[in-house]
């Protein structure tokens, strides 16, 4: 569960990113975050895994206090989360298989990550997470090869392969034509609901958040300005 109490997020620059905002997010839902550039989406989703420190109020997850948390802790906690990005974030000169393998790399020995050498069980993970975004017969092929769909499912394959608890989506499918967006979409909405996985997107098409999310946060300047099912949100946020 993440809960929000009286959050504010003020940048060094003295600007407002977020201004108290309250919301509790039970452990399995599907959120979209819609606003308009600027509005405040990825400050708001980057304070969950602390990408971003929020500056005042208190944001919880699982009950922990995550400005609470440094080092190990910090890190430990980082595991449950999972953080899709507009831009893919692969390495693109290698391949499928390698991408989502180096999902394991935080929790290995170092002379393993060092050398690469990945057990046989670490293999099969990754390749069943392949098969879960519908891309296992792409395992071996370099990741630059792939469409731009292609390659968010491999991001998505990556993120699934640390078990997460939470995936947070930061405009997931703002570089994809509208048919490669639903089919991610269709991903992420599999993911969440067979495997319960809390989903946080934030997402600038409101016809996608409105057919996908089961509810809709509207952020504008910094501020909720909608929060409720899916189905009663209109096109104002
Ligand atoms: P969105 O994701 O909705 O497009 P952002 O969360 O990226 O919006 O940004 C919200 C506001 O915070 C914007 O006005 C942006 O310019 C501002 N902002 C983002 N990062 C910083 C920063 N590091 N310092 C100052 N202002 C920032
Ligand atoms: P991304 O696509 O990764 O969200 P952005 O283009 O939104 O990146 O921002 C890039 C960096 O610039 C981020 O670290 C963000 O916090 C910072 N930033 C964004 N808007 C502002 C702003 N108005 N003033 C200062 N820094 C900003």
């Amino acid at each position: 569960m993440i809960k929000f109490e009286d959050v504010g997020k003020k940048y060094p620059n003295g600007f407002e990113g977020l201004k108290h905002v309250n919301l509790t997010i039970e452990q399995g839902e599907f959120v979209a975050i819609i606003g308009l550039s600027g509005a405040g989406k990825s400050t708001l989703i980057r304070t969950i895994n602390r990408m971003h420190d929020v500056t005042s109020g208190k944001l919880t997850v699982d009950g922990v206090d995550v400005m609470s948390l440094s080092g190990k802790q910090l890190r430990r906690f980082r595991r449950k989360i999972g953080m899709i990005f507009q831009s893919f974030n692969l390495i693109t000169r290698t391949t499928v298989i390698k991408n989502v393998l180096t999902a394991f790399v935080p929790d290995m020995p170092w002379f393993r990550s060092t050398f690469g050498i990945y057990t046989k069980e670490e293999k099969l993970k990754a390749l069943e997470c392949l098969d879960k975004v519908g891309i296992l017969d792409k395992a071996f092929v370099r990741a630059d090869q792939l469409s731009g769909g292609q390659q968010q499912r491999v991001a998505l394959a990556r993120t699934l392969a640390q078990n997460p608890q939470i995936i947070l989506a930061d405009e997931p499918v703002a570089a994809l034509d509208p048919v490669t967006a639903k089919q991610v979409m269709d991903d992420f909405k599999r993911i969440n609901e067979d495997m319960n996985i809390s989903v946080l997107i934030n997402i600038h098409h409101v016809d996608l958040a409105l057919n996908y999310a089961t509810r809709v946060i509207g952020i504008r300047e910094g501020e909720i300005v909608y929060d409720g099912p899916a189905s009663e949100a209109t096109q104002e946020v």
